[in-house]
């Protein structure tokens, strides 16, 4: 099939793209990107509309059991300052996001054994009666029974990236997990009735654009609600200190692809294309994306959330970082949206 004929195939019938279309997509050269980026954009109105939703991020703890080769907060990473909110710091700062009139929180954590299931189902259940706000939750992995409890508690969704969907690629740059296992839990995941977000890193050592590929098609098999990619920026205090790292444009293109084949999923733009490029946000909106994750972590525990070094920052207070991104998205012509922002498959949330 030619390129004019995928990109024609992409604006009515993406779903059914195959590996070989969606790799081709990706291996687009440049002088076909604008209409990629066009036919993103235009799925994107079509399926998910022009809100764009904010959801107020809390990063809990730094703490984390796991030593993925690329991750600054990794257990082997001494160099570290390790922190953890306690409930209180955590309350405010959900506080502050319902103030602000965001309608999620995001509770996202290294995988700390610290926050289990009852301290974590007494956080949720307090949120619950304080606020009409969707709680989402990235903790790491956690067994079926943990997840029933969570859900019972209120949880809303939760966000568990599968990282390349390569299983030998995955073991080596995750020592203490599978990616069987991951899949297996993004499975339960639905199975309970959380809405499911799963992800990539763009550019790992080891990964190809066919891995790329792959990734899309197993967030299509999963029929997953929303959808994180960004590039991968080496840590100096990993292993993978001196690895090339991954690239802006080919995030863009994985934006767009995503929208094509996932048509109705949430897409954010993440921080990490954001440290790559001041635009990010602008550009990867009008490629398919509809989300933005404003981070809302007590100030001084900010900078010590490093999964990677130079994380973009916003600025301060909540409040001036809605009102910055509330411009930015009026200029464009779209809006943000009100509410709890929950999956358009209307499976899960009222
Ligand atoms: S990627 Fe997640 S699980 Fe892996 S080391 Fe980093 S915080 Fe821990």
């Amino acid at each position: 099939m030619s390129t004019s004929e995928i990109l024609r195939k992409s604006r009515n019938d993406g779903e059914s793209l195959d590996l070989g279309e969606i790799e081709a997509l990706l291996s687009l050269d440049d002088s076909s990107l604008p209409e990629l980026w066009g036919v993103a954009d235009e799925v994107r109105s079509r399926e998910v509309g022009d809100d764009i939703w904010l959801r107020g991020l809390v990063e809990m703890s730094n703490y984390c059991a796991s030593n993925c080769n690329y991750c600054g907060l990794r257990r082997d990473n001494s160099k570290l300052t390790r922190y953890r909110l306690d409930p209180e710091e955590i309350l405010a700062a959900v506080d502050a996001i319902a103030g602000s009139g965001i309608g999620t929180v995001v509770l996202q954590s290294g995988e700390d054994p610290y926050w289990n299931t009852i301290r974590m189902r007494g956080i949720i259940e307090e949120i619950k009666a304080r606020h009409d706000i969707a709680v989402t939750l990235s903790l790491g992995f956690r067994d079926r029974r943990d997840l029933e409890v969570l859900r019972a508690a209120g949880a809303d969704r939760y966000l568990l990236r599968h990282e390349i969907a390569n299983a030998e690629t995955y073991t080596h740059h995750h020592p203490d997990s599978s990616l069987r296992d991951r899949v297996a839990m993004l499975r339960i995941l639905g199975e309970l009735g959380f809405e499911v977000g799963t992800g990539n890193l763009v550019g790992l050592p080891g990964g190809s654009v066919r891995d790329l590929a792959r990734d899309v098609d197993l967030a299509r098999s999963l029929g997953v609600d929303m959808y994180g990619v960004g590039p991968f920026i080496p840590h100096p205090d990993t292993p993978l200190r001196g690895a090339r790292g991954g690239n802006a444009l080919m995030t863009y293109k994985m934006i767009a692809v995503l929208r094509i084949v996932l048509r109705d999923v949430h897409l954010p733009v993440t921080t990490a294309l954001m440290t790559l490029d001041a635009r990010a946000r602008e550009r990867a909106w009008s490629r398919g994306a509809n989300v933005f994750m404003p981070n809302a972590t007590p100030l001084a525990y900010r900078s010590l959330y490093e999964l990677y070094r130079n994380r973009r920052s916003l600025g301060d207070a909540l409040e001036e970082i809605k009102e910055c991104i509330e411009c930015e998205v009026e200029s464009m012509g779209r809006r943000l949206g009100r509410g709890h922002g929950g999956t358009m498959k209307g499976r899960m949330l009222p």
